[in-house]
């Protein structure tokens, strides 16, 4: 007698669940799901350590340890200049994820439309679907995925609630300029619109390049929510935490949902990250360079092979071109071949738009690994 419709029916298993499966299945070299494969800094682990032992067992304040959204305070205050007060702007989360997920809930309604750049994170678009909204995906097109700002200004509609902007960006690795903003700013600052800004890749950007916070734009500091990911920065995917920040006006509001959906993040976490802010500033000073000599590592490598690329901007992920190589197969049969006859697991780019672009032939490799899993990933590519 039971009849319970999905609520998401399209939805299968995320590609990051498949890949690293397909990886795991086949003894393959796991360059596909995002995550570092070196260790967290040995002080953060023994920070954690010495936060269980002290205690910091039971449940945290719902809006996350104060000490640490300091700490995310004074980041901003000293890339940006922007002074966030974080009893009231700052909540710490258990990831990104319930971040987007929790403004999403708070912020749209059933009809409410969502703008969504594609090729997009994937856990956009069901956020705004089980809140009964309608997202509007327009395409970044390869090579540059520069945004069509004529495109958008053409959907932005009456019911237009949200845009959500990643920067830097997951799959493409490109990031937003100050133009790119201003020009979003043009077309929205006398709208009842807001902008959700997934900015967990921040502190990984390239060539002296600088990244822009929604917030450090007068315009948006009121009309955004920001969310960040300690994994990212920390080398600890596995630990989930995050934060959000907003006006104390959308803070509330995302409060009221989210408190629903996980109350607290995870204690122990946010005092270790917390001791290794305050005692390691220089961890995020150097995390640029860290991952750029990474990027370099990889893209030298790949220069002795048939992919083309454009050179990340940002982010710990390459994107490359297999048309020289295999255009026969789409990228979700590249990505099973490469798989099987190399041992080497990508993430197909395709799986992140709405509407795939007629013969895109990329894929995504993550290059948050060691110097040796760089070099026999790149041994590999140059055969293939
Ligand atoms: N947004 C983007 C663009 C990401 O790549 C990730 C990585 N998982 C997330 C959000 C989610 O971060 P978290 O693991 O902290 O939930
Ligand atoms: N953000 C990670 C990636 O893009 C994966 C996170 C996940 O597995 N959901 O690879």
């Amino acid at each position: 007698m039971l009849n319970f419709p999905s609520k998401l029916p399209q939805q299968g298993i995320t590609i990051f669940s498949q890949m690293s499966a397909l990886a795991q299945q086949l003894n393959a070299l796991n360059l596909s799901q995002g995550f570092p494969d070196f260790p967290a800094p040995t002080a953060l682990i023994e920070h954690l350590a010495e936060a269980t032992r002290a205690g910091f067992n039971q449940y945290a304040a719902g809006d996350g340890w104060l000490a640490l959204r300091e700490q995310v305070a004074q980041l901003f205050q000293q890339r940006d200049g922007i002074t966030l007060d974080p009893i009231h702007e700052i909540t710490i989360t258990p990831g990104a994820t319930i971040g987007l997920y929790a403004s999403i809930q708070a912020l749209i309604r059933a009809g409410d439309e969502v703008i969504i750049f594609d090729p997009s994170y994937d856990s956009y678009a069901p956020a705004v679907q089980l809140a009964e909204g309608k997202s509007i995906h327009i395409p970044l097109l390869a090579p540059d995925f520069k945004v069509d700002w004529q495109r958008v200004a053409e959907q932005i509609s009456e019911r237009t609630r949200m845009i959500i902007v990643n920067t830097p960006h997951n799959p493409t690795g490109t990031i937003w300029g100050k133009q790119d903003w201003l020009n979003l700013i043009a077309l929205i600052q006398d709208k009842n619109i807001v902008v959700l800004s997934d900015e967990v890749y921040e502190h990984l950007i390239f060539d002296g390049q600088r990244h822009y916070s929604a917030l450090s734009f007068p315009e948006l500091r009121d009309r955004s929510i920001v969310v960040g990911s300690f994994g990212k920065t920390f080398h600890v995917t596995g630990w989930k935490t995050g934060y959000c920040a907003a006006s104390p006006m959308l803070m509330k509001l995302f409060r009221q949902v989210y408190q629903f959906a996980n109350f607290c993040g995870v204690t122990p976490c946010q005092v270790a990250l917390t001791h290794y802010m305050q005692q390691h500033p220089e961890h995020i000073q150097q995390l640029s360079n860290f991952y750029q000599s990474k990027r370099d590592q990889f893209i030298t490598g790949l220069q002795q092979s048939a992919f083309r690329f454009t050179p990340a901007q940002g982010t710990y992920f390459q994107t490359v071109d297999y048309q020289d190589i295999r255009p026969d197969l789409n990228d979700i049969e590249m990505c099973q071949f490469l798989a099987e006859q190399h041992k080497i697991v990508a993430i197909p780019i395709s799986v992140f738009y709405q509407q795939t672009p007629q013969n895109l032939r990329m894929l995504r490799f993550c290059f948050a690994k060691t110097e040796q899993t760089l070099t026999h990933a790149c041994e590999i590519l140059a055969d293939v």
